[in-house]
C-alpha cells in the first residue's frame, strides 16, 4: 500500500460520529467540523460537530445506564480493560498514524503514547479488582466503623488535542474500574484518536452507554449546559490553568466533583555535581518530548553558573541535529506545532528574551513553507524577567538562565504560580531529597527527563491542578467513600 493511501485508510476506517448510547450519529443540525494534518495545514476529515442537545443525550445516556453499570462484577469491567489493552497494543501502528495525522508529533513518539495509553487500561484493569473499604471499632468500643466505596457516578471528562489518546485513557481506564459512566469530549483539534477508543471499548465488550463521545467546534456551550446540570456528578479535565480556573468556577454550582490536570512551568535544575551526560539526555527528553507540547515539559534550564556555557553548548549541538519534518517521514524528530497562534506564541517568547539579553545558541526562525514549524530552539544567558521563563512554553524552545547557590535555585524553581514538575540533576544524595523536599510540584524528575508513568500519581500543586491520574490515587477520583456507623 502505498504511503498515501495507507493514510487513507486509517483515517477512513474512524467512525466519524457521536458515540451515544452505544449508537453512532450525527449531529442533531447535521453540522460537521474539519480536522486538519498541521504538517500541510490541509483537512483530513470532518467529524460530527455536536450541540448543547446531542451533549444532553450523551448525558442521558450516561445517566441511564449508571446503576446498571456499577453492578456489574469488578471482574467483568477489569476484562474489558485488559481486552481493550490489547486492542490498543495489537494495532498500535495505525492508531500511531491516525495519531501523528491529526496531531504532528512522530510516528514513533505517537506509538509510543499509544502504548502509554493502553497501559492505563492494564494497569486499572488490575485496580478494578482491589476497590476495598474498612472495618473497625469505635475507638470507645461502643460501634463499629464501615467504610465502603462507590462510583462516584456519571462523570464529564474534557482533554486536550497535545496527548489525543493518552490524556483519554488516563480518566476513562480508572472511570470504568470504579463503575462510572462517561461523557467524553475531546479536543476538537484531534477527536479521531479518541473516536477510536470509542470503537475498540465497544468491540471490547463495553456495553452501549457507559462511554459516551460528542465532538464538538464549541466546546464552552456544548458542555456548560452538563456542568451545570445536576445528573453530572464528577468533572475531570485535562487542558490550560485559565479554562481549567473557569470550569472550577462554573462546577461550583452543584458542588462537582473535580479532577484538574492544568498548565506546567516546569524548572529543570541542574547542580554543578550533576553527571553532565545524564543531564543533557535529560534535558533532550524533558524538552523534546512532544515536540515541547507536554505540561511536562521543560519550561526552564536553571544551571549552576560554572557549567552552564557547556551546558548550553551540548543541548544546542544535540537539539539542532534534530530533523524537523512531518512526523510520517523516516527519522523526523521533530513534528509541526498543532496551529499558527500557538507557533506565534512560541516565536514571541523568543523574541522577547533576545530582545532582553538572551544569547540565540541554535534555532529561533520559523522557516518558510506549509505547515506550522518550529525549529529546536536553545537560548542561553536568558536573563530573569524574561517571559520565557514565566509563562508556559508548549513548543520546542530551551530558555537557560543560572543559579548562584542551592537556595537560589530553589526560589527560582518556585518562584511561579505552577506547581506540576520539576527536574532535578545531583549526583549528591543528600542534596537531592533536600531539594526534592523544598520543590513545590507535585512531581519531580530526580536524575530523569521523564515522569509519566501509568501506575504513579500523575499531577500537580498550585495553580497546576487537583487531584491525581494514575496509580492507586488515579481510581479514588472517581469513587465516593461511605461511612456507615453500625450499632451492634
Ligand atoms: P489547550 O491550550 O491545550 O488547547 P485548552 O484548555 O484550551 O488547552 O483546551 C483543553 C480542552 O478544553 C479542549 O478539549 C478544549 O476544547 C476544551 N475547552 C476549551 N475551552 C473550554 C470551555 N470554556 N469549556 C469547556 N471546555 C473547553
Amino acid at each position: 500500500m502505498s504511503i498515501a493511501t495507507e493514510e487513507q485508510t486509517v483515517v477512513e476506517k474512524v467512525p466519524k460520529q457521536l458515540y451515544i448510547g452505544g449508537e453512532w450519529r450525527d449531529a442533531t443540525a447535521g453540522a460537521t467540523l474539519e480536522v486538519l494534518d498541521p504538517a500541510t495545514e490541509e483537512p483530513l476529515c470532518a467529524v460530527a460537530d455536536a450541540t448543547p442537545e446531542d451533549a444532553n443525550a450523551a448525558l442521558d445516556a450516561a445517566v441511564a445506564m449508571q446503576k446498571e453499570w456499577a453492578a456489574i462484577p469488578p471482574n467483568d469491567r477489569a476484562g474489558i480493560l485488559w481486552t481493550a489493552f490489547e486492542a490498543l497494543v495489537e494495532r498500535a501502528d495505525e492508531l500511531a498514524l491516525l495519531m501523528t495525522l491529526e496531531m504532528g508529533k512522530p510516528v514513533a513518539e505517537s506509538k509510543a503514547e499509544i502504548i502509554y495509553a493502553a497501559d492505563f487500561f492494564r494497569w486499572f484493569s488490575g485496580e478494578a479488582l482491589r476497590i476495598d473499604g474498612n472495618y473497625k471499632q469505635f475507638a470507645n468500643g461502643t460501634s463499629r466503623v464501615l467504610v465502603m466505596k462507590q462510583p462516584v457516578g456519571p462523570s464529564l471528562m474534557i482533554t486536550p488535542w497535545n496527548f489525543p489518546m493518552a490524556m483519554g485513557t488516563r480518566k476513562v481506564g480508572p472511570a470504568i474500574a470504579a463503575g462510572c459512566t462517561i461523557v467524553m469530549k475531546p479536543a476538537q483539534q484531534t477527536p479521531l484518536s479518541m473516536l477510536a477508543l470509542g470503537q475498540i471499548l465497544a468491540e471490547a465488550g463495553l456495553p452501549g452507554g457507559v462511554f459516551n463521545i460528542i465532538t464538538t467546534s464549541s466546546s464552552g456551550k456544548t458542555t456548560g449546559p452538563l456542568i451545570e446540570d445536576p445528573r453530572l456528578r464528577k468533572l475531570s479535565f485535562t487542558g490550560s490553568t485559565e479554562v481549567g480556573r473557569s470550569l472550577i468556577a462554573a462546577s461550583a454550582k452543584n458542588v462537582l466533583q473535580v479532577s484538574m490536570e492544568l498548565g506546567g512551568n516546569a524548572p529543570f535544575l541542574i547542580f554543578e555535581d550533576a553527571d553532565l551526560d545524564a543531564a543533557v539526555e535529560g534535558a533532550l527528553l524533558a524538552k523534546m518530548r512532544n515536540i515541547g507540547e507536554a505540561c511536562t515539559s521543560a519550561n526552564r534550564f536553571h544551571v549552576a553558573e560554572s557549567i552552564q556555557p557547556e551546558f548550553s553548548r551540548r543541548l544546542g549541538d544535540r537539539m539542532g541535529a534534530l530533523k524537523m519534518g512531518r512526523g510520517t517521514e523516516e527519522d523526523v524528530k521533530v513534528g509541526p506545532l498543532i496551529d499558527q497562534p500557538s507557533r506565534e506564541k512560541v516565536a514571541e517568547l523568543v523574541r522577547d528574551a533576545l530582545q532582553k539579553g538572551a544569547t540565540p545558541v541554535v534555532g529561533g526562525e520559523i522557516p518558510d513553507g506549509r505547515g506550522y514549524f518550529f525549529p529546536p530552539t536553545v537560548l542561553a544567558d536568558v536573563p530573569r524577567e524574561a517571559r520565557v521563563f514565566h509563562e508556559e512554553i508548549f513548543g520546542p524552545v530551551a530558555p537557560v538562565g543560572t543559579f548562584e547557590s542551592e537556595g537560589d535555585a530553589i526560589a527560582r524553581a518556585n518562584d511561579t504560580e505552577y506547581g506540576l514538575v520539576a527536574y532535578v540533576f545531583t549526583r549528591d544524595l543528600k542534596r537531592a531529597l533536600r531539594v526534592c523536599e523544598a520543590l513545590e510540584t507535585g512531581m519531580v524528575g530526580l536524575n530523569q527527563g521523564m515522569v509519566s508513568n501509568a501506575g504513579a500519581p500523575f499531577g500537580g500543586v498550585k495553580q497546576s491542578g487537583i487531584g491525581r491520574e494514575g496509580g492507586k490515587e488515579g481510581l479514588e477520583e472517581f469513587l465516593e467513600t461511605k461511612y456507615v456507623a453500625v450499632n451492634l
